[in-house]
Formats: structure tokens, C-alpha cells, sequence
């Protein structure tokens, strides 16, 4: 890729969330990833470009230095920033608008810094192409995969209904979405059964959750609350692989055995070591609760199924750690970034040596780890357990991209005959990411308040079922 010649027509619009617009190479695997600010400041743009440099770069330390550490190396890919010519961006903002969806274009991409983030593109492992299909693609948004312990919280209700669905039933009111979709509790269970059962939710209600990439292009997604979702299509798009891997043994195969084989395929990457050391279970996730009231899975059959646990290095059991680095809930956040505020009212040059917006750097590392064990009603503890709390808030944001290239022929007949001996998935080789992974800003324990909204709203109106 090179900076100074840079062609729109080599780019396509890829997808985007909340804060970020990605574009494609057509031919290479590489992404850009834009920065998006609200519609309505457009008048004064806030990406002057030493800010958006400073940004981004923020983003890539706090990647490489903290998350890559925390969830392991193997899983995640930090990037560069670069900067790139601004008519090249504005060309491509315009090119990219029309495929945009309706619901995100309350955000414009910055076309004024010129500065994004390169990454490979990991719905497109080149490395790994295989010659005869192009490679599957699942990205997964897991959100929070555990119950805060009681002792700190003050609605007893947050103990037993997970964050997630109580969201899910507020957004379902409000009428940002039709239909409620998984619980994540079910999916970081490690119970297949549970796993099994949310995967389908997940392909059933995608919401922003689930998106289904093949060749890098996204063939399933849900893109706006009320269009309509192509389960068929998506199951016409995996036949092939399912058959070629079985072609011998059976050519008919029902929707329901091909969409069982597919996610059982899903579930075996998310449950792999891939490389790691595997085997037990993590021992603070079996003394949690880990069952939700409000998933919709049925308790007893779980029950009857045994709980299996987490492979201690697989991909949801690195998220799952991460988030639970701190289970502080954001009512107990709350006086502490008081004090820090009043803090910074009387010094604000202490901002920087707080690392209130970074650097993510070495001394941001040594301040986390040299933080005392118990409040001394210092600011230096404050601004820790604020910054480790952002740490979980990151791991409750990210997304799970699994990659899913079809094995080389001669893999194939060793495995297809494995296949048919009774293991249950056809030959794909999985390469599994993590992205999405950007510090988020000291001020958003300012949600306090919508968390409250939350848990009151479910108080209203679920109190009174069983
Ligand atoms: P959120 O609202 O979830 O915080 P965001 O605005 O931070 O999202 P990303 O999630 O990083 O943006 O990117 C938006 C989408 O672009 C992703 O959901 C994913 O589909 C795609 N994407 C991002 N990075 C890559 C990558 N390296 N390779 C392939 N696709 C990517
Ligand atoms: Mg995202
Ligand atoms: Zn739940
Ligand atoms: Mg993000």
C-alpha cells in the first residue's frame, strides 16, 4: 500500500460501529479504519489533525501495551496509524455514503485529519486462502459475560438478570430493536448445549451482535431494526462447504442438520487453545453463578447437562477474564471519580501524570500494577481502579472475528473421513481474532445514570413475572 497513491476505486466500504468507518482493499487483505464524529458538528469539524494522530495512536498503544497482554497476542492484531491524502478521503467518504445504513448516518467520517488506522483485514486471511472456496467469516459482539457479585451491588436484581438482557428488554421497549436476541451468559458458559442454543439466537436476532462474512464480503447482518433478515439465503451461501466436506456420504442434508453442523463448527473455534496450554477450567467462573433469569434457555436442561466450564485459553475465556479484572459495579466507580475530578478542578496539570487520556504507555502499565490493594484515599487509587474498570468496559465492548478457511484438499479426505467416524465438524481451518479493542474515555462512568434507567425500568416491568 502505497500512501502517496492511493486510488478510492482499490477501496470498498466495509462495515462500521458507533465510532468507526472501515473500508476494504479490493485485492489486498487490508482495512482502513476512519473516525466518525456526530453529523451535527460537521459546521466545526473536532479532528484537527494532531488530535486525530494523537488519537489514534492511543488507540494502537492501549492495544498493543494493555489489551494484547491482557487477552493474549495470539488473538489480537494493534495496527499503524497512517496518514493519508485528504482528497483520497474525501473521495472515498463520498463513494462509501450510499451503501452506508440508514440509522448509522447520524455520524460523518473525518475527512479533515487524513489520519486512520491499517489493519489487516481478518474476514479475508490471505495467508491462509484455500484454492477451492472462499473463507467463512463470523463476527460476534459478546458483550458481558458474567453477574456482578452481590456484595456490591445495590439492586439485588443485578445479581440474577444479566446487564445485557436488561438492556435488550429496555431497547426492545423503546423500539430500537423488534425482538430481544441472546444472552451472553449462555454463550460464555462453556456449556455446548447453552453455547449451542445462543449461537441460533445470535444467527435468529443478529442485531448489531452477529454479521456473517464470505470472501471478506458480508452476506448476514441485521442493518437496520426493521428490514428483513435472509436465513435462507445465508443457509444457500454454506451448503457447499457442508456437502463438499460430506459429498460422499450424503448429497441431502436438511436446513436444520446444516445449521447445526455450522454452529458446532463456530463453537469448536471459540472452545479452541489454538496453541495454548488448554485443559482446565478457570476456578473463580466455577463459583460465580453464571446463569441468567432472563435467558430464555431452559434451566433444567442445563442442569441435566452439567456444566462444562471455559478451556482456560480459549478465546471467550480470555474476554471473560478480562472483564472480570474488576467487578466493581459503576455505582461503586462513582465516588471515586469524584474525587478525581475534584482532583484535576484544583490541579489540572495533573491530568497527564493521571494518564486521564493516556498515554497507554510503559508508566501507564507501572501505575496499574503499583496500585495499592486498599483505598488510602489517595487520587493515584482513584484514577487506577477508574482506568482498570475502562480496562473491562473495552473487554465488554469488543468483537470476536473467527475466520473459517476450508482445509486443502488432502486434509480434507484425512478429516472427511474423521468426519464420517462420528466427529461432528467438516474441515475448516479456524484463525481467531479479537478487534475493537479502544480505550474508552475517563468520563464514561458518567452512564451511571443510564445504568439506573436500566435496572429501574426492568424493576417496573419485570417484577411481576416469576
Ligand atoms: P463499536 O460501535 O462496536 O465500538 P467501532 O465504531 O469501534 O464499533 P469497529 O467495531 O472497530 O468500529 O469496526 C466496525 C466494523 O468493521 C466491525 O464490526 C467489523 O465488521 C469491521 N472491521 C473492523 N476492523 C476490521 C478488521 N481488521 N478486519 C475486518 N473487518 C474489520
Ligand atoms: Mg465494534
Ligand atoms: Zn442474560
Ligand atoms: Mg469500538
Amino acid at each position: 500500500m502505497q500512501l502517496d497513491k492511493m486510488d478510492e476505486n482499490e477501496w470498498k466500504y466495509h462495515g462500521e460501529g458507533n465510532k468507526n468507518l472501515v473500508v476494504a482493499h479490493v485485492k489486498l487483505s487490508r482495512v482502513l479504519r476512519l473516525l466518525k464524529y456526530p453529523a451535527k458538528d460537521s459546521e466545526n469539524p473536532p479532528q484537527m489533525a494532531e488530535r486525530a494522530f494523537r488519537q489514534i495512536q492511543n488507540i494502537v498503544d492501549f492495544s498493543s501495551n494493555v489489551m494484547s497482554v491482557l487477552l493474549g497476542e495470539k488473538f489480537v492484531h494493534s495496527g499503524e496509524v497512517v496518514k493519508l491524502p485528504l482528497e483520497f478521503v474525501r473521495r472515498l467518504s463520498i463513494k462509501v455514503q450510499d451503501e452506508r445504513p440508514g440509522w448509522r448516518c447520524d455520524k460523518v467520517i473525518d475527512i479533515y485529519s487524513g489520519c486512520a488506522l491499517a489493519l489487516p483485514n481478518l474476514t479475508y486471511p490471505i495467508l491462509h486462502l484455500s484454492a477451492h472456496a472462499p473463507p467463512l467469516c463470523v463476527e460476534i459482539k459478546p458483550k458481558w459475560g458474567f453477574l456482578p457479585s452481590s456484595k456490591h451491588v445495590s439492586k439485588d436484581i443485578k445479581s440474577r438478570v444479566c446487564r445485557f438482557c436488561m438492556y435488550q428488554l429496555y431497547k426492545v421497549a423503546t423500539g430500537k430493536w423488534r425482538k430481544r436476541t441472546y444472552c451472553p451468559l449462555d454463550l460464555f458458559s462453556g456449556n455446548k448445549q447453552r453455547m449451542h442454543f445462543a449461537i441460533r439466537q445470535l444467527i435468529e436476532e443478529p442485531q448489531n451482535n452477529l454479521k456473517i462474512f464470505k470472501g471478506g464480503q458480508c452476506i448476514y447482518s441485521r442493518k437496520d431494526s426493521d428490514d428483513s433478515l435472509d436465513l435462507n439465503s445465508l443457509l444457500h451461501h454454506l451448503r457447499p462447504y457442508f456437502l463438499q466436506a460430506n459429498n460422499r456420504y450424503s448429497c441431502h442434508m436438511t436446513n436444520k442438520a446444516l445449521l447445526n453442523d455450522f454452529i458446532q463448527v463456530l463453537m469448536n473455534a471459540l472452545l479452541s487453545s489454538h496453541g495454548g496450554e488448554g485443559g482446565v477450567a478457570n476456578d473463580r467462573q466455577a463459583e460465580r453463578r453464571n446463569y441468567c433469569d432472563a435467558s430464555l434457555f431452559n434451566r433444567e436442561r442445563s442442569r441435566h447437562a452439567g456444566s462444562q466450564g471455559l478451556p482456560s485459553d480459549c478465546v471467550l475465556s480470555r474476554i471473560l477474564q478480562t472483564q472480570m479484572l474488576d467487578m466493581r459495579d459503576i455505582e461503586d466507580l462513582y465516588p471515586l471519580y469524584h474525587r478525581v475530578e475534584q482532583h484535576l478542578q484544583d490541579f489540572p496539570k495533573q491530568r497527564g501524570d493521571l494518564h486521564i487520556e493516556g498515554p497507554y504507555d510503559k508508566e501507564f502499565l507501572e501505575m496499574l500494577q503499583k496500585c495499592p490493594a486498599e483505598d488510602d484515599g489517595s487520587v493515584e487509587y482513584a484514577a487506577t481502579k477508574i482506568h482498570q474498570y475502562l480496562i473491562t468496559k473495552t473487554a465488554k465492548d469488543c468483537s470476536i472475528m473467527v475466520a473459517l478457511v476450508p482445509s486443502g484438499d488432502k486434509e480434507e479426505e484425512d478429516e472427511g473421513y474423521s468426519w464420517l467416524k462420528g466427529s461432528r465438524a467438516p474441515p475448516f481451518t479456524s484463525l481467531v481474532s479479537i478487534l475493537d479493542l479502544d480505550p474508552k474515555p475517563f468520563d464514561s462512568i458518567l452512564q451511571l445514570r443510564l445504568d439506573q434507567q436500566i435496572v429501574s425500568y426492568y424493576l417496573k416491568t419485570c417484577s411481576a413475572l416469576p
